[in-house]
């Protein structure tokens, strides 16, 4: 059996579990988000599930039709057609930022997730998302803060990139946006 891996010290004395990827291998959209929540995934083991932020975005996959959950709250909904991850897979204490030395440090896990998947469609949760995209699929900086960047949509060679605030922060409103961009994309 593999050791956990412990690159980030900090991290992984505090973490719960590794939150790994979780969701549909055949998936058309992978969904991108920061950190594991402690109150969310870091307690569930699943991206996206346990908190606030989780079950808005549990809620919006059901919109879509991603899910086949009855109720946003579940803890390992069935999805389709979505596979949802982290920017980095270990909880950050008192859910602080991650690091730059921690993102670079899991982005060999998310590039593996990026290349074993090959979505047509890569949505990100949040300026450390949205960075790590814009590094990875672009080859280039941010050029704007995420209040500027929400909802908007990037050609990524082959791919589509659509920048979203995160959950956590997201109003009602960017919430529908997210919604309206994703179904457009996935009806593409
Ligand atoms: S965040 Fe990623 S690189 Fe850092 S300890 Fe966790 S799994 Fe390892």
């Amino acid at each position: 059996m593999t050791a956990p891996c412990t690159l980030c010290p900090a991290l992984a004395a505090h973490r719960r579990c590794i939150v790994q990827g979780y969701g549909d291998p055949q998936a058309r959209l992978l969904i991108v988000g920061e950190a594991p929540g402690h109150l969310g995934a870091d307690r569930t083991g699943v991206p996206f599930t346990g908190d606030r932020s989780g079950r808005r975005v549990q809620a919006l996959l059901m919109g879509l039709g991603l899910s086949e959950a009855t109720d946003p709250a579940m803890n390992a909904p069935r999805l389709r057609g979505v596979f949802l991850t982290n920017v980095v897979r270990c909880n950050p204490p008192g859910n602080r930022n991650p690091t730059p030395v921690e993102v670079a440090n899991c982005a060999p896990y998310l590039a593996a997730e990026l290349a074993a998947i090959r979505p047509q469609v890569v949505a990100t949760l949040g300026i450390f998302a949205a960075r790590w995209a814009f590094r990875a699929l672009l080859d280039r900086e941010l050029p704007a803060g995420m209040r500027a960047l929400h909802g908007q949509v990037w050609p990524a060679g082959g791919r589509t990139l659509l920048t979203l605030v995160h959950p956590a922060r997201a109003s009602t409103a960017q919430m529908a946006t997210a919604a309206a961009q994703l179904q457009m994309l996935l009806a593409g």
